[in-house]
């Protein structure tokens, strides 16, 4: 299944201040799923994460609080879909409970700053892997684990643009949801042994 959400929201985050489309290319040598276990520190992608925001942050001159940072950090910790109240309970302790506001108010910084997606159709959020970049969003999501991969093919973008111009629609962003099957839960018989 191949859902297209194209949002109107235009948030005032520099991230997301424009659609670049076919500008730069992020990356031209990643082919291969990033979830790889073979290949793939999780511990990485979590430091890298969250450097690259803090570094961010200060460049644009905005605050990475610790509550902000902590939310990052949770929505890192693995390439699933986080929701709302899971990070509220996460970050809940048995003497403090989080507010739900508080949450949603560093969620929201969190994706005005670019550092986080939303996925519309589940309900939740996903780490973005390159922030730095203004970027239109492709994820690939896993039906048997819910794992997320995010691609940054800017010819696909490009497509989707150039299609819905002709549509005579204006868009302000897209976010494309890539329903299916991992590498590691496709069906027996897809060789996913030999990499
Ligand atoms: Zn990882
Ligand atoms: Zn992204
Ligand atoms: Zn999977």
């Amino acid at each position: 299944m191949l859902c297209y959400y194209i949002s109107d929201i235009n948030p005032a985050g520099p991230a997301n201040a424009s659609v670049i489309l076919g500008a730069k290319r992020m990356s031209t040598t990643q082919t291969m799923s990033t979830l790889d276990p073979l290949t793939h520190d999780h511990d990485q992608c979590i430091a890298r994460a969250l450097d690259e925001a803090e570094r961010l942050c200060a460049q644009r001159g905005v605050r990475l609080t610790p509550l902000r940072r902590r939310v990052l950090e949770e929505i890192w910790q693995h390439h699933e879909v986080v929701k709302a109240y899971d990070l509220i309970h996460r970050l809940s302790t048995e003497d403090h409970t989080v507010k739900p506001p508080t949450v949603y108010r560093a969620l929201e910084f969190l994706l005005e700053q670019g550092l986080i997606h939303r996925i519309e159709s589940l309900n939740g959020y996903i780490g973005c892997s390159h922030p730095a970049l203004a970027h239109q969003c492709q994820l690939l999501i896993c039906r048997g684990c819910g794992q997320v991969e995010e691609l940054d093919d800017p010819t696909l973008s490009a497509a989707l643009q150039r299609e819905a111009e002709s549509h005579g629609f204006r868009v302000d962003q897209q976010i494309v949801e890539v329903r299916g099957l991992c590498p590691h839960c496709a069906p027996a018989g897809a060789d996913v042994s030999a990499r």
